[in-house]
């Protein structure tokens, strides 16, 4: 197999991925989150069966799939600007077939395929197992459009194809969809309701992921602390069931004791979470394990509680203080970094301030930083006005990024000196001598190769320089 990842930044990364064995070919590239990326191992496994095997030439392509993005207008432009780019191909071949999935064909239905004529298919994000059925009537020269959303589809019995990757780290999806309805985002209407997948499936999947030389697994989840399994069906349903299946539920904290204990020799991690659904149990199951990374990836998207308000966002400024609090408190290693919007509707400069001052209080690792992005059919959209004037979301979003690479450059400084443990992916971007991997908060590491390493392997590193994005180091 083979990758090669052509952007970088959340939002706007892109992989493309090869394998060969089956006689159609299918080009698949994928956008936006890293549920995304997931999702598309499990479409690579579906048409895996239907005799597909993935490519990375265009043009042998007999079935290309976008697996887009929402989330921002930015995204969307991107997954047009490449959907021009196959024209010609569709010209020189009228029997391949385009197709686009995920929170954009959710999003646009139907109109996805007046508006871009070279689209034969959409199919959001919980019908990808008909997808069989639907290359059925593209093959019969018929559009095919299937975005029905389910609250029981988690995809839990099917194998993913490991799409691209090292080798050594994989995502495992353990919920799907999101019931939160911050007024800003897209996804609750692109993914639908939350829901839970089957621990046993999940543990399955680690198990097979442990028995082929994964070192390293992500959890992955829209609201990954509010993973609750009873039995199936969606979350908000949870109270219409029986006594015994509350009694028996399994929470998140209990999924990752059980992923954590079953796997010794992996490393956890998992993401997102959003600030209200994080237990203190949680933190605790972190400072058990060993192997659970000591990371946070924790959304705060503002630091004034009115704003957050107006996002509707379960928390105030001060309980997720108390929560910063309580991580330090009980996993004191533990790196945290954030999502923040910068000029949500109605942002005054004094809100933008309690944002800046938050980040100094978090003293964040990382952050993901964003302009406000009004998406079509959210609640701001219709009940709120853009009102923050597109120069002053510049300049408020500038501000957030240089306070953060200052916070970055500090929280690696306080790496530096120290041994870590060092899980190692690949072969440094910029010298073919480095090898690459993260320590366990997450940190990038480069450090020289020695002849008896390889990719996987878990080695002890000494951070001897950094930057703001990279430590630098040696192996022991
Ligand atoms: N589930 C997580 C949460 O709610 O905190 C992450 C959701 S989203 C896939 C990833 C990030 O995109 C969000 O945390 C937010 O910062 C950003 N985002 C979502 N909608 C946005 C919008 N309309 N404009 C700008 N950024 C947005």
């Amino acid at each position: 197999m083979e990758k090669e990842i052509i952007e970088g930044r959340q939002g706007e990364v892109l992989l493309r991925q090869s394998a060969n064995q089956n006689s159609k070919k299918l080009f698949l590239e994928s956008y936006g989150c890293q549920m995304n990326f997931s999702d598309s191992e499990i479409v690579a496994s579906i048409l895996q069966q239907e005799g597909y095997d993935t490519t990375n030439q265009l043009e042998e392509a007999d079935l290309i799939l976008l697996n887009t993005c929402s989330i921002r207008e930015k995204a969307e432009q991107t997954v047009r600007k490449r959907l021009s780019q196959f024209n010609s191909l569709k010209k020189r071949n009228p029997k391949l077939t385009i197709g686009v999935l995920g929170c954009m064909a959710e999003r646009l239905k139907t109109k996805f395929l007046d508006e871009e004529h070279l689209v034969d298919l959409v199919v959001g994000p919980d019908a990808y197992r008909d997808l069989p059925n639907l290359l059925q009537d593209t093959d019969d020269g018929r559009n095919a459009i299937n975005v029905l959303l389910s609250k029981e589809e988690t995809y839990a019995d099917i194998s993913p194809v490991r799409l691209g990757g090292n080798g050594v780290t994989a995502f495992v999806t353990i919920t799907r969809g999101c019931d939160n309805m911050c007024t800003f985002c897209v996804v609750p209407f692109t993914r639908g309701r939350e829901r839970s997948r089957d621990p046993h499936s999940i543990l399955k999947e680690c198990e097979e992921l442990a028995r082929n030389n994964y070192k390293e697994i992500t959890l992955l989840g829209q609201n990954i602390d509010s993973y609750l399994w009873y039995g199936g069906g969606p979350k908000k349903d949870f109270n219409k069931a029986s006594e015994l299946q509350k009694a028996t539920a399994i929470n998140f904290a209990k999924l990752l004791d059980l992923v954590a204990s079953s796997n010794p020799k992996i490393r956890i991690r998992f993401s997102t979470s959003n600030p209200q659904d994080m237990s203190e149990d949680v933190l605790h199951i972190m400072a058990k394990h060993k192997n659970i990374c000591k990371y946070i990836h924790l959304p705060v998207q503002s630091g004034s509680t009115t704003v957050l308000q107006r996002m509707n966002r379960q928390h105030t400024r001060e309980e997720y203080i108390e929560l910063v609090d309580k991580i330090r408190k009980i996993v004191p290693e533990c790196a945290i970094s954030h999502d923040m919007i910068a000029g949500f509707c109605g942002e005054t400069e004094e809100e933008h301030k309690e944002t800046l001052s938050l980040m100094e209080y978090a003293n964040y690792d990382f952050g993901y930083m964003f302009s406000y992005s009004e998406r079509p059919g959210t609640p701001a959209h219709k009940k709120m006005t853009d009102d923050v004037p597109l120069e002053t979301k510049k300049r408020r979003l500038a501000e957030i990024i240089e306070l953060q690479q200052k916070l970055s450059l500090q929280r690696m400084k306080t790496y530096v000196g120290k041994s870590h443990e060092v899980l190692i992916e690949g072969t440094s971007k910029k010298r073919e001598d480095q090898w690459y991997g993260r320590i366990s908060q997450n940190a990038v590491v480069v450090f020289p190769k020695k002849d008896n390493t390889k990719i996987g392997d878990f080695v002890k590193v000494k951070a001897i320089q950094c930057t703001s994005a990279t430590l630098i180091g040696e192996q022991e």
